[in-house]
């Protein structure tokens, strides 16, 4: 639609929350889209055998990985993040927002990731590492069952030399995917928005990386990126908007966090709800997560997105069914945000269609409230995340307050006490310190 047929059709249909996202206020949606897992599942274009495939390839890298990323060897060659319950932040919550929350608070940190200290370590290193393999073993270089250690050698290099990879980014997905092509020997092009930092522009060029930048949005960058890699046959575009690997990359967290909660002595069953809170930008990353959660904890588990009150895009797609045929800016809204993870103006269509059955709800939250959630987390737990990862923090402050007609609906009242919380930290771990402390003193 254009931006006039845009126009016509929000007259025509009457959505209570569009003045607010208009004005910029905070809002609290509940998805009356939402279905029961059983009959989600049904109709889902992707099954669990789709991610545990994704996971055996990831299994199948780690001699790899562990060999290229030595800060990997820990973890032989797995690219996985602690799960650390924050008591002392929950407190900081109560008081601050003067709301009980019931349950107990844990972070997912991302933003610790190996390699490229973002959620985007999981989809972006996963596309790329499929697309090798797939080379390599079409050209009878590799065999499955082999030690994936040999592909770090100058033969496979030299191979992977004569393809190339391009991606457009806010700044952290090409980050990964720049990392990772890079090392495996791909030529590798990143399409930069104009939100993405310049410190990860010069960390990608110092890695031989092309980087490309653009004076407008996140949308343009992936356009233009896809449309000049159309024209080179070696070339594979990775489509943040539409990839059904990246997505299915971000969707095996749920089989490591699952471990990691029964490690930690964490239930999740009908008696033991658990609420999850994910920032979300186009829509890949925390998409993927709250697939493969549902497809694990089925109905005992409840995904809630979250974003700058300047680029609610996944929220107006869901809102409306309009999907990615709506932007924020057709509503006048700027998507300038300090999140520049976040700062996505149109949603994928494919995740939005994909997540619509499962998700429970979507909330927006500004600027200043990421940059105080920024310091009491500092302060409180000696954690420092971006801006756009601690959109998902407040999440369990609106459930408690807003939500509870969703308590209510899903019979979760009188178990939401036991039951857990877990706001997904999707990056900050190579923020430079510089770039910290000022995002630390505007908290
Ligand atoms: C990319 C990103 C997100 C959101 O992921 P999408 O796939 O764009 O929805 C959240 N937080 C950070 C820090 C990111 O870099």
């Amino acid at each position: 639609m254009n931006n006039d047929e845009v126009k016509t059709w929000l007259k025509n249909h009457q959505h209570p929350l569009t003045d607010k996202l208009v004005s910029l206020e905070e809002t609290f949606w509940l998805n009356p889209n939402l279905q029961s897992f059983k009959t989600a599942i049904v109709n889902c274009p992707l099954t669990l055998n789709d991610v545990l495939e994704a996971e055996a390839r990831l299994e199948r890298f780690a001699p790899y990985i562990a060999k290229v990323f030595p800060e990997t060897q820990e973890t032989k060659g797995i690219i996985e993040s602690p799960l650390v319950k924050i008591p002392k932040m929950q407190e900081n919550l109560v008081q601050v927002y003067k709301q009980e929350i019931l349950g107990e608070l844990w972070l997912k940190c991302d933003s610790h990731l190996p390699i490229s200290g973002s959620i985007k370590a999981r989809g972006g290193i996963y596309e790329v590492l499929k697309k090798a393999e797939e080379l390599a073993i079409n050209h009878q270089m590799l065999k499955i069952e082999d030690d994936y250690s040999i592909l770090a050698s100058d033969e496979f290099r030299t191979f992977f030399s004569q393809y190339a990879i391009a991606v457009g980014s806010t700044g952290n997905l090409g980050l990964s995917i720049g990392i990772m092509s890079a090392k495996l020997g791909f030529k590798v092009t990143v399409h930069m928005s104009a939100d993405a930092k310049q410190w990860k522009k010069d960390l990608l060029r110092s890695k031989n990386v092309k980087v490309i930048e653009y004076a407008s949005d996140y949308s343009k960058a992936v356009e233009e990126g896809r449309r000049q890699a159309e024209a080179d046959p070696a070339c594979h575009f990775i489509d943040d908007e539409n990839s059904r690997d990246l997505f299915l990359g971000y969707a095996v967290a749920a089989i490591r966090l699952k471990k990691q909660l029964d490690q930690s002595g964490v239930t999740v069953d009908e008696e033991h709800p658990l609420f999850v809170y994910l920032p979300c930008g186009v829509g890949g990353g925390p998409g993927g997560v709250a697939f493969g959660l549902k497809l694990i904890f089925h109905d005992h588990v409840h995904c809630f997105f979250a974003e700058p009150t300047h680029s609610p895009c996944m929220l107006l797609g869901l809102m409306t069914g309009l999907h990615d045929k709506i932007a924020v800016q057709d509503l006048g809204i700027d998507n300038k945000t300090a999140a520049d993870g976040l700062a996505v103006g149109r949603p994928s269509g494919f995740v939005g269609k994909v997540l619509e059955p499962f998700l429970s709800g979507n909330y927006t939250i500004s600027d200043e409230q990421m940059y105080k959630l920024l310091k009491n987390l500092a302060d409180t737990e000696n954690i420092y995340l971006e801006p756009s990862a601690l959109a998902g923090m407040v999440g369990p402050v609106k459930l408690c307050k807003e939500g509870t007609d969703y308590l209510q609906k899903h019979q979760l009242l009188n178990i939401a006490a036991k039951g857990t919380h877990i706001v997904w930290a999707t990056g900050g771990s190579m923020v430079p310190k510089d770039e910290m402390d000022n995002f630390y003193q505007k908290g």
